[in-house]
């Protein structure tokens, strides 16, 4: 491993003047469930890491008022377990509480899982050796060096958002629940604090799949906000994957809805383990507005999700996986807080 400096900032202002201070090979560290692997399997070489873990403040959950605002430092289990996040909001609950093993949940922070790197096999176990490419091309290792999953063993590989650079999918369950209910983020660094709707967080893959997040260098996420709606005691993160628990998704639906008598009146839908970044599906939401949900109006809207769908030789399955794990989520959340 490649030695690295190590400092532990007391405050958030200390971290990103520390960051500053060492330059482009900084990274941020918090839970570590993420970076500590990819820094074994020499992904990752930061040469300063920043812990940010002694920040008094920043793991704050508050619930009261007209929002919900997680500090970034919150332990993914801790949100969880809240009450008004169990009662209000289960598409939040279910995502963190599906996203990873008890042990995980605990350590890792709801602002570092939002910038998980993805499990594509090639990205991950293709550094191990002494070439720069390593053994498998990656333009998001290796800018520029191909991608080894085209044409390759893609049978976990995202069928929307895809680029002739990269088809790796976004890995995370929490920020396509947080997609779904239009959450901010709160950011400090270098020029000062700004926020940003989550939706802006992630880019596309495009010819650059190396650049995956928003984030100017040095700026470190402080807080997520969730508007308060009562879309949220209608909804639920549907789960689709090879085993049932400590697995990554290969479909997956965040579905909250508002509705009058049968018909729905709100619907809000984003997609993972489908797509290269938490995938809103706006045109779905419209499709079911007026409509009561039933086996077949929900599978048409959950078709509309995946329209446009580019899968590769072997991932064909995931266009009506993805279409079928959408429906049954409406039919979840629509069935819930209907007393
Ligand atoms: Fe790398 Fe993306 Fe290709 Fe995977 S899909 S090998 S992450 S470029």
């Amino acid at each position: 491993m490649q030695p690295f400096s190590y400092v532990r900032p007391a405050s958030a202002a200390d971290a990103v003047g520390a960051f500053a201070a060492a330059g482009s090979g900084a990274r941020f560290i918090a839970g570590g469930t993420t970076l500590y692997d990819l820094m074994k399997l020499r992904i990752e070489q930061p040469g300063h890491l920043i812990d940010v873990t002694a920040i008094r403040g920043l793991d704050v959950i508050e619930t009261g008022g007209d929002r919900l605002r997680f500090g970034a430092l919150a332990p993914m289990s801790a949100v969880a377990a809240d009450p008004v996040v169990l009662r209000d909001y289960p598409v939040l609950a279910e995502a963190l509480t599906k996203a990873a093993s008890q042990q995980l949940r605990n350590m890792a922070t709801v602002g570092g899982n939002l910038l998980q790197r993805t499990r594509c096999m090639y990205f991950r176990n293709g550094a191990g050796s002494t070439s720069t490419v390593g053994v498998y091309p990656c333009n998001k290792r290796a800018p520029g060096s191909g991608c080894a999953a085209i044409g390759g063993l893609d049978r976990g590989q995202a069928v929307l958002g895809t680029s002739a650079s990269c088809t790796a999918v976004s890995p995370g369950d929490w920020p396509v629940a947080l997609t779904a209910m239009d959450a901010t983020i709160e950011v400090l660094g270098p020029a000062g604090t700004r926020t940003l709707p989550i939706a802006e967080l992630y880019r596309l893959p495009g010819d650059t799949p190396h650049l995956e997040f928003t984030l100017a260098p040095g700026e470190m996420i402080t807080a997520i906000t969730v508007p308060k709606t009562p879309a949220g005691r209608r909804s639920t993160y549907h789960k689709i994957r090879d085993r049932e628990s400590y697995a990554f998704a290969l479909a997956s639906a965040a579905v909250a809805l508002e509705m009058a008598g049968e018909r729905v009146t709100i619907a809000r839908i984003a997609l993972g383990g489908m797509a290269t970044k938490p995938w809103r599906a706006h045109e779905a939401e419209q499709a079911v507005i007026g409509q009561a949900l039933t086996p077949e109006t929900a599978l048409a809207a959950g078709r509309i999700a995946l329209k446009g769908a580019s899968p590769g030789k072997s991932n064909g399955f995931k266009v009506e996986l993805g279409a079928r794990t959408v429906a049954d989520a409406l039919l979840i959340a629509s069935a819930r807080n209907r007393a």
